[in-house]
């Protein structure tokens, strides 16, 4: 795909009002791939303005006719799979066999899923007397990060759309042709014109723009705590609906009994892909003191197959982190945490061998890390796990919830029951439980700094439904 040198608006390309462009870099050898305008608040307005005028008539459009449309969505992203995973491995760093099945994959089934939803989903019912109806909040401001962007995309997008809502998105601007390729797919499977826009442009401008514009009804952010809490604010000073998916410091807890070499393998690799940019990644390790040094020695050998290369070469385990920023932050993490006293296992700051070009950082264990530490309390975001050891159950379950985030987790024993049990204590909004299977259907979202809202399923499709009871 040629990038476009305009913004989406009431169904057209068009140029932006502002004047400046955005370049998009190829992590892996620091190459421009591309440029996209960075709309100003001139384009969030023309936006904001297309999707409020064509919100009475999608919100009045029969569920049935918004799912058959988002259907059509599923079919033009299956069609243009592995086109968008390529440009995923170029905008992002992530290997090519993953971009395939989960950056471009996992939004086909997301879409398609949700389509289905919609086509049953009740949006009245009887309560008594009064009959219950479900109705679209409005324009939706649908803000994403760059770390999985077509997906997080989707997560917004769609149930906003199967709700009614109308939508302007203002993508990340580290990822933005990932966005616009979605939004050719938009545009192909034949929504009305200004259901849907898109404005690329900065977080500072495009994207303050909408959160602030008085058009807007709900912003829906995925990205950082920091940045998070500051939209929560400016938007809840206007009484708009806000649902934020942030930042994580996710535990996997490893109970004595538990298989322990697939539960450290599953850990390896969860914490690996995406190069550790996931914001759900399993980075704090909890291992009863017994089985530690085992646990350490499986992950030393099971990490050294994770050699960071090429992402476009399909047999590459492990790219570059996304840009140079985000590699100078994770190195400053490591020098915190042998500054602060953990054990640097294997990995660490330096640059991997052979690798001058592009934004490449070394697989990392640090062990003997301790809840007070920096590297045990803050996201990362790169490929580094913290081993962490308990005495007893108790203990463990302290150091689970001793973090300001919540947003998943997994726990590992011989016996469900005993997995399940642990799983009801831990402050989150997700457990895996014994590996179990990430569900695109199953609410997503945090507890405490985490976030605000769930997305994906019926808990998802809500976030963007408003209540209204007619007393009869
Ligand atoms: P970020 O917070 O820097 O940026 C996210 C988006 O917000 C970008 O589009 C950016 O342009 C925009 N933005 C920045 N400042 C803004 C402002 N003042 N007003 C309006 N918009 C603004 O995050 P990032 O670096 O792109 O993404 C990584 C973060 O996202 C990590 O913390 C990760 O954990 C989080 N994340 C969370 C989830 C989840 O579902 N909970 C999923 C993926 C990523």
């Amino acid at each position: 795909m040629n990038a476009h040198d305009e913004v989406f608006i009431g169904g057209h390309w068009r140029p932006a009002a502002g004047t400046d462009d955005i370049k998009v870099i190829n992590p892996a050898n620091e190459q421009v791939i591309g440029s996209v305008p960075a709309g100003s608040a001139a384009d969030v307005d023309a936006a904001v303005n297309a999707a409020r005028s064509a919100l009475p008539g999608w919100a009045a459009t029969a569920p049935d006719r918004r799912a058959e449309l988002l259907t059509a969505l599923s079919v033009e992203l299956a069609a243009c799979q592995d086109q968008m995973a390529s440009l995923i491995t170029a905008e992002v760093g992530t290997t090519i066999g993953f971009s395939r099945r989960v950056q471009a994959g996992l939004p086909v089934n997301m879409t398609r899923l949700h389509a289905e939803l919609v086509a049953d989903f009740a949006f009245e019912e009887r309560v008594g007397s009064s009959l219950v109806l479900l109705e679209p909040v409005g324009v939706v401001g649908a803000i994403t990060p760059w770390n999985y962007p077509l997906h997080q995309i989707v997560c917004k997008v769609v149930p906003a759309l199967a709700a009614g809502c109308t939508v302007v998105l203002k993508p990340a601007e580290l990822a933005p042709l990932s966005a616009q390729m979605f939004t050719e797919c938009v545009a192909a499977a034949g929504f009305p014109a200004g259901v849907f826009n898109l404005v690329t442009g900065t977080g500072a401008e495009a994207g303050e723009a909408l959160v602030r514009h008085p058009g807007v009804d709900m912003i829906s952010f995925t990205g950082s705590t920091s940045v998070g809490k500051h939209i929560g604010a400016v938007a809840s000073a206007e009484v708009k609906r806000v649902a934020l998916e942030l930042g994580g410091k996710s535990a996997n807890v490893i109970l004595p009994g538990a298989d322990l070499a697939q539960a450290v393998r599953v850990n390896v690799a969860d914490v690996m892909r995406n190069a550790g940019q996931s914001c759900n990644a399993l980075t704090r390790t909890l291992v009863h003191a017994d089985d530690y040094e085992e646990a350490i020695r499986i992950a030393v050998e099971e990490i050294a197959s994770y050699i960071p290369g090429d992402p476009a070469d399909p047999d590459c385990r492990m790219g570059p982190v996304v840009s140079s920023t985000q590699r100078g932050k994770v190195r400053d993490h490591m020098r915190r945490g042998v500054a602060e006293g953990a054990r640097l296992v294997v990995g660490g700051p330096e640059a991997p061998e052979g690798r001058d070009k592009g934004y490449y950082i070394r697989p990392t264990i640090f062990a003997d890390v301790t809840t007070e530490m920096s590297i045990a309390r803050e996201e990362i975001f790169g490929p580094v796990l913290s081993f962490m050891r308990y005495e007893d159950e108790g203990d463990a379950l302290r150091i689970v919830n001793d973090s300001e985030y919540g947003l998943a987790g997994a726990v590992w024993a011989a016996d469900e029951d005993r997995a399940i049990t642990f799983a009801r204590s831990m402050e989150c909004g997700q457990v895996a439980v014994n590996g179990g299977a990430y569900n695109p259907l199953a609410p997503f979202g945090g507890y405490k700094q985490s976030g605000v809202g769930r997305e994906l399923g019926k808990h998802g499709l809500m976030e963007f439904l408003q209540t209204k009871s007619l007393q009869l």
